[in-house]
């Protein structure tokens, strides 16, 4: 028999199926939810031959009330409370666990309540009716004899508890003003703030990047029939993973190994796949029964102390979301479904590749719980200007799909379901912005000079054929940072020779005059790519990544090498190498260089007009063998994204790290001034291409470090552009020299005094 037990369990076997069939008669009743609720309480009872059946709800303020008994003196009901916490109920709230009792009386929580008439009654079950992720009430049986329930009935008795809350959320049981709002339902407006990762000011309609959910149909007749769709939805669960195992270029850094890993702890868990299998058998359709365990786990594990398993938790719940979507024939991402036309994007987390599958010109905004400003999504969505607020812990359960949403990537902001008046100020920004952004064009042909006259180089990072679009609009005086590897990224297979030089040649032709700088690629670390064979890694920002990659397997740089030389044939062509850490490195990359050069040569082919080579410098070490390296370059470009991450030890993706450290702190701007000054003496040119070229007041300090170029997102060279305007180097440069000696953690909040009292323009979008 599948549902385990003997035949002595009434709840056993074909018993709660039974009680399943005849509850849902009862929901489609037409009795009032009193009515209801008691004819349901004097079933459950009979079914679990039970004395005592009763039902509590939680009210505003925490209290659970005794809605519906049978067996307990009908005086009780609504006279009976408890807040949670307290009494044998209240613990069951409080846990959100079931309370299995042969004698209550003898358990340290045990609340006598003369009202209800319970002294007769010994032994006691009850189950959390768990709704929209919180407990909404419990259910519980009692008996006159002491007896612990069997496991069967447990089960048996959370099926129904699942089934009420589902009556509970619909309003059947009582009406919903009575019961304590589940908290994502709130209908006031609610301002949430993260952290900013991605300037702009965007409002649309929430889109869940992995849509939730709803459970329509709980009861099923034939338990076989769930039991092979369970298994089917398994079997498709499995070869998803597998895809997305073999496709990990999709994911940021190793999250869905991390997903995968839990796959492989549940999916193949007898535990797991038993307990769903046998919840069938209880009379659930496989979707319910997916998401009573589910419930169960959650329950179970948000009690762990421990950070490691309660991650686990995490991935554990999007597994079993994803076996839902399966079941329900639901796309695994809203990147396939129909999407609104002002679409703000809200995600637990992505990887960049992921966001590259929605189309650009429908999504406004993206909206992550975790996440740092410098992890590659977060880039991605500036190369496509897409404001981005990110580290908002629970937004996923705190918004429902289609909410309106006002996000501000400036402050770190968003309003859920604004009221009138806040919609109303943000237009006014909105408008502002727009205003402003119009300024920004005017200043599109200005160059870039400071009021005492030095020329600023601002200059745009890109990567993807999207971002050629805004070389002319932004008024960026070149590519200062050509991100290669994306186009490696966004397709499943490794482009060939050909299909590169077709695309830098493509770059090149767009920029015309305007300088690029192509960096050969920086894959691994959170780029990994489905076609290289990369070993999995524990620190992989430290790892098998770009240059080191390109030396260990040479056949794919040179290829990239000899795509590069052919795009620029007859033109000048500036390349530069990502994660140098020391000289023979550099000269190792250098001689592959020299190599594609001389072979095409030989060939006849046509050789670039010249040739400028630079390194990136943005693992520390590199900084002491400058010497050497100085005579050996053309320029140096500073990546300061993961420069701060070595320099700190401290991984530029982790969401609880993302506000730990600033770039303008002295120690990170007293080590940029030491590469200003080495570079200076060598007459080396000398670029910062990070993130932080892109924000006005890290923009400003760099200039008065000595920065003469500077390569950003796009859409900050405007602002960027309206500070240097409004900026004296010479005398910033002076003020720095003694700011630098402080011991402060940043220099920041000295740094915006200095600019408000200069009046230098900081505005963002
Ligand atoms: C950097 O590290 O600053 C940089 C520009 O490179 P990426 O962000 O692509 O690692
Ligand atoms: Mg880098």
């Amino acid at each position: 028999m599948s549902g385990g037990g003997g035949a002595g369990h009434a709840a056993a076997g074909a018993g709660p199926r039974l009680l399943l069939r005849r509850l849902r008669e009862l929901m489609g009743g037409r009795d009032a939810p009193e009515a209801r609720l008691d004819h349901m309480v004097r079933l459950i009872a009979a079914s679990m031959v039970a004395e005592v059946c009763s039902v509590y709800l939680l009210r505003p303020g925490d209290v659970l009330e005794l809605y519906a008994t049978q067996g307990l003196k009908q005086e009780a009901v609504h006279q009976t409370r408890l807040k949670v916490g307290e009494g044998l109920v209240g613990d069951v709230a409080r846990h959100a666990r079931p309370l299995n009792l042969a004698d209550a009386w003898a358990h340290p929580n045990f609340a006598y309540r003369p009202e209800t008439g319970e002294e007769i009654f010994h032994s006691l079950l009850g189950v959390p009716i768990i709704g929209g992720g919180a407990v909404i009430g419990v259910l519980v049986v009692q008996n006159r004899t002491k007896r612990i329930y069997a496991e069967e009935e447990v089960e048996a008795m959370q099926t129904v508890a699942m089934l009420l809350a589902e009556m509970a959320r619909s309003g059947a049981l009582a009406p919903p003003e009575e019961l304590k709002p589940e908290p994502r339902r709130a209908a006031v407006t609610s301002r949430l703030v993260g952290l900013a990762f991605a300037d702009g000011l965007a409002a649309g309609q929430a889109v869940l990047h992995q849509p939730r959910v709803e459970i329509l149909r709980l009861v099923a007749e034939n338990p076989a029939e769930e039991r092979a769709r369970l298994q089917a939805a398994l079997g498709a669960l499995r070869a998803g993973i597998d895809r997305l195992l073999a496709s990990d270029a999709m994911s940021a850094a190793g999250e869905h190994r991390e997903v995968i890993e839990t796959f492989r702890l549940f999916a193949e868990d007898r535990g797991w796949i038993g307990r769903m299998v046998e919840a069938i058998g209880g009379g659930l359709t496989a979707e319910a029964a997916v998401r009573r365990i589910q419930l169960e786990n959650r329950a179970r594990m948000s009690q762990m102390a421990d950070a490691y398993l309660r991650a686990r938790l995490d991935d554990l719940e999007d597994l079993a979301n994803r076996l839902l979507r399966h079941l329900l024939g639901l796309p695994q991402s809203a990147a396939s479904g129909p999407l609104p036309e002002d679409a703000v994007l809200v995600a637990r987390a992505m990887g960049p590749a992921e966001l590259l599958d929605y189309d650009r010109a429908k999504l406004r905004a993206l909206v992550l719980e975790e996440g740092a400003p410098q992890a590659h999504v977060a880039i991605v969505a500036r190369a496509l200007d897409i404001p981005v607020v990110g580290n908002l812990a629970g937004i996923e359960s705190a918004i429902e799909p289609g909410d309106r949403l006002l996000v501000d990537g400036g402050r770190g902001t968003v309003f859920v379901r604004p009221s009138p008046a806040v919609e109303q100020s943000f237009a006014g920004r909105l408008a502002a912005g727009v205003a402003r952004r119009a300024e920004y064009g005017k200043l599109r042909e200005l160059p870039a000079e400071t009021r005492d006259g030095e020329r600023i180089r601002l200059s745009m990072n890109a990567g993807l054929a999207a971002d050629l679009a805004t070389l002319d609009a932004s008024g960026a005086d070149g590519i200062g940072l050509f991100r290669t590897e994306l186009h490696f990224m966004v397709r499943g297979d490794y482009p060939g020779i050909a299909a590169q030089t077709a695309f830098y040649s493509r770059v090149l032709d767009r920029a015309g005059d305007r300088p690029v700088i192509f960096r050969t690629f920086d894959i691994g670390g959170d780029k990994p790519l489905p076609y290289l064979d990369a070993p999995r890694e524990e620190n992989p920002a430290m790892g098998w990544r770009a240059i080191r990659i390109g030396l260990d397997r040479p056949g794919l740089l040179r290829g990239q090498l000899r795509a590069l030389l052919r795009a620029a044939r007859g033109r000048e062509l500036n390349l530069m190498f990502p994660m140098i850490a020391e000289v023979a490195e550099f000269d190792a990359a250098q001689a592959l260089l020299d190599k594609e050069s001389r072979r095409l040569a030989r060939l006849g082919e046509a050789l670039p007009a010249r040739i400028r080579v630079g390194t990136m410098l943005e693992v520390p070490a590199l900084y002491f063998q400058l010497d050497a390296l100085l005579p050996r370059v053309h320029f140096v470009s500073v990546g300061s994204n993961d420069l701060v991450q070595f320099l700190f030890a401290c991984d530029r993706g982790n969401a609880q790290l993302a506000s730990r450290y600033d770039l303008l702190s002295p120690a990170a701007l007293g080590f940029l001034k030491g590469v200003v000054e080495r570079c200076r003496r060598a007459g080396v040119t000398l670029g910062l291409c990070g993130e932080a070229a892109g924000r006005p007041l890290e923009a400003m300090a760099l200039i008065g470090l000595g920065f003469r170029s500077i390569s950003m997102p796009p859409a900050a060279i405007g602002p960027v552009k309206a500070m240097v305007l409004s900026l004296d180097a010479g005398e910033l440069g002076r003020h720095l020299e003694n700011l630098l000696r402080r011991p402060d953690h940043s220099l920041r909040p000295a740094l915006e005094a200095y600019a408000e009292s200069r009046s230098v323009n900081l505005a963002l979008l």
